[in-house]
């Protein structure tokens, strides 16, 4: 795994730490499958119920279905999106281009 060292945060491959059946599920996947992932674990839909996020060590209260993917990789994954000009870093790629836009034009 050390040549993905160099690599920014989100295009690395992460640890899934969702509690399966009391272990951690320990995948290793890429962000960009990380959202397919979620969804075996029973993380899918734009449900109104509430869920717990159980990746291991959580403590966030319930949250919208919905949340909980966007929780996870902000929380979990710390995957920010990183300007490459300044080093600040974003949630969100679009306020990552709204930044650059703005500040490195
Ligand atoms: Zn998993
Ligand atoms: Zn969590
Ligand atoms: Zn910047």
């Amino acid at each position: 795994m050390l040549r993905y060292l160099s690599l920014p945060r989100t295009q690395q491959p992460h640890t899934c730490g969702w509690v399966v059946g009391g272990e951690p599920c320990n995948d290793v996947l890429f962000p960009e499958q990380f959202s397919g992932h979620l969804t075996t674990h029973g993380i899918r839909g734009n449900g109104t119920t509430n869920m717990l996020c159980c990746w291991v060590g959580c403590n966030a209260p319930k949250m919208k279905k919905e949340s909980v993917l966007r929780h996870v990789f902000e929380v979990h994954l710390e995957l920010r999106f990183e300007c490459p000009d300044c080093g600040l870093s974003f949630t969100r790629k679009t306020s990552l281009n709204h930044h650059r836009k703005s500040k490195h034009f």
